[in-house]
Parts: C-alpha cells; structure tokens; sequence
C-alpha cells in the first residue's frame, strides 16, 4: 500500500504544542477515513526517556510493549483513541546505537560508515517499518526541537531524502509560534519567517505553517507569512490558545486543514466521523459544576516557574473522568515536600473532593506523601495512589494501622526493619550493576481482580491489563499480616504472584494501584477506576 508521510517540525521555540498540533491533525485525517499512526522523534542521546529527569522532560510515557517514551505519544494515543507501539519513538541515541551495532555485525559489507548518509538512512527504515507495521495511510513524524538546532539536522536530512525519493507521498508542516509583544501590541511574524528560512536551508520548504499564537493570526499576517515564506497563503493554519486541546481537532477543521493536507497528496475525505469527537468537545465546554482534586507530587517546581507536565497523564485521566461524569475538574497541585516542613498545612487536604498521588521515585518528599495519605485514610478523603502513591499507602498502613513502626520500602531505607515494599524479585543485579536503564518492570502486565471489591466492581470484569513502571513491588511476606489489619488485596499478577492493587473498606474510596492507569485513560473512552474515583469525589463537600 501506499504510505503517506507528514513530517512536523517546530520554528522558534519548543513547547509551543507541536505534538498537539500533529495529533490534532491525525484526528482530523481519522475522522475523514483515513487510518493514521504518529511517530516521535526525540533528538537526544538518551536511549529512552526513562532515564531524564521528568522536571526537565516532562511525563516518561510507557506504551503497552514497555518503552519509556516521550508524553507526546500519550498525546498521540488520547487524541488517535489507540496503541501506539515502542517502534513509533526514536531518539538521536536509538538510531546511532542501532548503526554503531550494524557496523559491529558487519551490515554495512566492509564500507565506511558515515554519519550521512547512514543515520539518515537508519531513520527512514524505522519510519518505513512503523508505517508497513501499522498499514497506515499517513504516517506523521514529529521531529522534536527546533529547527536550527544542530541536534535535529540529521532528521530534517531524513525528510529531504524521503521526500526527494517520494515528492508526492511526503510533506512537511513548521508548528511556529507568533509572539504579540506587550510593548509592541501586534503579532510578529519576523521569528517564524526566519524559522522557515531556516528549515528550507536544510533543503525542506514547508508546505504549511501552523502559526500557534494566543489569538488567531489575521489577514495581513497570513499574507505577510505566505509571501515571505514561500508557503500559499491558504495553507497558512491558525492555530490559537484554546481552553481545551481537545477542541483543536474543531478549530482546525473549520479552516479545512485536513482536506488541504488531503488535496495536497490529491486525495479527498472518504467520510465525516467527526461527531463523536464534536458531541465530547461540547460537553467539556458545557460542564459548570466543580469537582476538586489534589494532586500530591514533587516534580513541579523548575526555578521561579511551577510545571504540570511531568504528571501530563494523570492530569488528563482526572479530566477524561470528571468530563464523563458532567463535572468541571478543578486541579490543584500540591508539594508533598511542604507536608514535612509544615505538618499543619495537611489541613489543606479537607477543602478537596479527592486527592491524587501519581508514580514517584527516591526519598525527597516521601514522607509528606506517607503524611497526605494518613490524613485521607483518617478523614474519608477519597485517595487515589498510583505506582508509589501505591506503595506509600502500604508503607503508611503498616507503620499505622498495623503499628509497624518505620516500615519502609527499601528503595529508600535498605535497613529498614519492616521492608513492606522490597525490589521485585529479579530486579536486584540491575541496582548492583547500576543497569538501571530500561530494565524496571515496564509495559503491560495482566491483574486478575479480588470479587467483591471496590476495583471489581469498578471494572466490571474479573481481569485488566495496565501498564507498569516500577522496580519495587508489595512484599508478600507482609500479606497476611496487612491482610489480617484491614488491608484488602483487590488485584494481583496471576504469573508472578505480585500484589498489584491494594484498597480499604469504610472509606469513601481508598484505592492503590501499581500501575499507571493513567495511560489508558482517552477522552473517548475514560479509565473506569478514574470514574470511580472522580465519583466518588463528587459526593464529597469539601471545606
Ligand atoms: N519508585 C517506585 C518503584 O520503582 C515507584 C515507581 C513509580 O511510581 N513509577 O517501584
């Protein structure tokens, strides 16, 4: 089959919403019948994502086949409403890991092996391959960054190639932002006409612009952008601030950006599936009543600035849910580590409906964490623990429920004398030998579910599969112990024996998983354990 690819590149700064943009796009080709699968393409030397710091990189990813990957193929998965496979993200350190191992294998015949046109060359079959594995009609590829950057030149030389060998299968987009400078008062069009200059430099003139901007880009400027960057001037795309991301899909439609894609490849929509989307975007936009929750966590803060992205998933799981359930969902974000320097701000927790604790990792705020919790056991706060706010919810009922003192897990204290959370069995050479890399339990794993509980009825099946993310795991040898206190084991990995849900009774909702429900969580199809959380929040009247 024909293959069609759509490569997106950024002009003038990063975190504009190109991976918005291009999933936004992906929807508007969906809804016209055609069948679309997104790549990214981080330009770093990290193999994975799951080795950077999520305050400078944002949200780690984790798809069903266990990869750490870049949030923007969440973006890709919730706007797309399907899988998207580890293939589909390549970093600047995967590519040049799989060339240097061809070279050691002898794959190149005995040739030197060059920077280009072999790196460029190992994109594009990673390209291919995606696009033959997922039988797509159009493949988009963001290329992270910036265009400029000396770190996604060799992926702007891929596209050259690809579209130098396929000119009519293959365009390229500039996700461009136009700043309204305060002191100057109209938008500018300078920063992205040079960003184009810049991108045909590398030999690929865009054939449409997105100018991101916080309104939409008028007459003059479209024409001013056209004229000097080459680009008609009706393929130039407004895409303005809006108060969903959602709703871009909508706004693009209405400037007809998916039929220009199609007509620039001359092909035209088979059919118009847009309504469910349309019927979702009206019901976020006509929810009133607030439903308040808390998510409790550390990787907010980067110097003056406080930063949700590092939580992106579970953000748009608690939106996905409250939306369903007609409520407007009001996030707030807490830093646990405010709980150990000042226990009486724990009060706060009283004027939210629910409270979140997302996945984490090391000692820095653990215990405000263990503090937040108690308080939502005590004060029927209804919690949910996701991954460590799992494993804290352990911790914290066993030092104070079962009056276990200094239970811990070990990957924070290795001599704790009650080690409720200990590594998951197998895991132990990865720490000694500092393999830390890729090698935690990740991806999907089955949960056969506990009849009569809290998840089962939740669920509304006897067995799920959730994505995983974690080195350390529930120690059985308390089970019995914690079982005998109250605690309900609600789930459990029917192979490895591993406890992998944990809840309480006579509480409004008290429910911990260890895995990352988060990620399946789609604005068309909202997680269930989510609903019941956010359902039983909405119940609560806090203050
Ligand atoms: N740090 C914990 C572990 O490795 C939890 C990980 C997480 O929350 N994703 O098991």
């Amino acid at each position: 089959m024909t293959h069609r690819y759509i490569f997106i590149a950024g002009g003038v700064m990063s975190g504009v919403g190109k991976g918005t943009v291009m999933a936004a796009l992906g929807r508007e080709l969906l809804n016209k019948g055609y069948s679309v699968t997104a790549l990214k393409i981080d330009p770093y030397l990290n193999i994975d994502a799951g080795t950077m710091n999520p305050v400078e990189h944002g949200e780690v990813f984790v798809t069903v086949d266990g990869d750490e990957t870049d949030q923007d193929i969440g973006n890709y998965e919730r706007f797309l409403n399907t899988d998207i496979p580890s293939m589909n993200y390549m970093t600047t350190g995967r590519v040049y890991q799989t060339v240097i191992q061809k070279e050691r294998n002898l794959e190149y015949g005995g040739k030197t092996v060059q920077v280009v046109p072999d790196v460029p060359n190992e994109v594009i079959s990673r390209i291919e391959r995606s696009a033959e594995q997922a039988k797509a009609d159009f493949v988009l590829i963001e290329i992270g960054g910036t265009v400029g950057e000396y770190e996604n030149i060799l992926f702007l030389e891929a596209a050259r190639l690809m579209r130098y060998a396929h000119p009519d299968d293959v365009r390229s987009i500039i996700v461009s932002y136009m700043p309204v400078p305060a002191a100057v008062g109209e938008m500018k069009t300078k920063p992205t006409q040079q960003a184009i200059r810049t991108m045909a430099g590398a030999g690929l003139t865009p054939d449409f612009v997105v100018a991101r901007s916080a309104v939409v880009i008028d007459e003059p400027r479209r024409k001013k952008l056209s004229l000097f960057g080459n680009v008609r001037e009706d393929y130039v795309i407004g895409s303005p601030d809006v108060s969903t991301i959602y709703e871009v899909p909508l706004v693009f439609e209405e400037q007809h950006f998916g039929d220009k894609v199609l007509s620039s490849f001359g092909l035209a929509p088979k059919t118009d599936a847009s309504g469910e989307w349309r019927e979702m975007v009206a019901r976020i936009k006509s929810v009133e009543k607030p439903v308040r929750i808390g998510v409790i966590g550390k990787y907010f803060s980067t110097g003056s600035f406080t930063l949700s992205d590092a939580y992106i998933s579970v953000i748009e799981a608690i939106k996905h849910a409250s939306w369903d359930e007609n409520l407007k969902p009001e996030l707030v974000w807490l830093n646990s580590e405010e709980y150990e320097k000042n226990p009486e701000t724990l009060k706060e927790l009283e004027d939210l409906q629910g409270v979140v604790i997302p996945g984490g990792f090391g000692a820095r705020g653990i215990e405000g964490k263990i503090s937040a919790i108690r308080y939502c056991r005590e004060h029927n706060i209804p919690y949910l623990g996701l991954c460590y706010g799992m494993q804290c919810a352990v911790i914290e009922y066993a030092r104070n429920v079962l009056g276990l003192a200094d239970a811990h897990t070990t990957e924070i204290n290795a001599d704790t004398p009650y080690p409720v959370i200990h590594l998951i069995p197998g895991q132990e050479g990865n720490v000694e030998n500092n393999h830390y890399g890729g090698t935690m339990r990740l991806g999907s794993y089955p949960c056969r579910l506990t009849d009569g509980t809290r998840v089962r009825a939740a669920y509304g099946e006897p067995s799920v599969k959730e994505r995983h993310r974690h080195r350390y795991e529930f120690n059985n040898d308390y089970r019995d112990q914690l079982e005998n206190a109250g605690l309900v084991i609600a789930g459990v990995n029917p192979e490895q024996n591993l406890v992998e849900i944990v809840e309480i009774k006579n509480h409004p909702f008290f429910v911990g998983v260890q895995f990352h429900p988060e990620f399946q969580s789609r604005p068309l199809k909202p997680h269930p354990l989510f609903r019941a959380f956010i359902n039983a929040a909405k119940t609560r009247s806090a203050g």
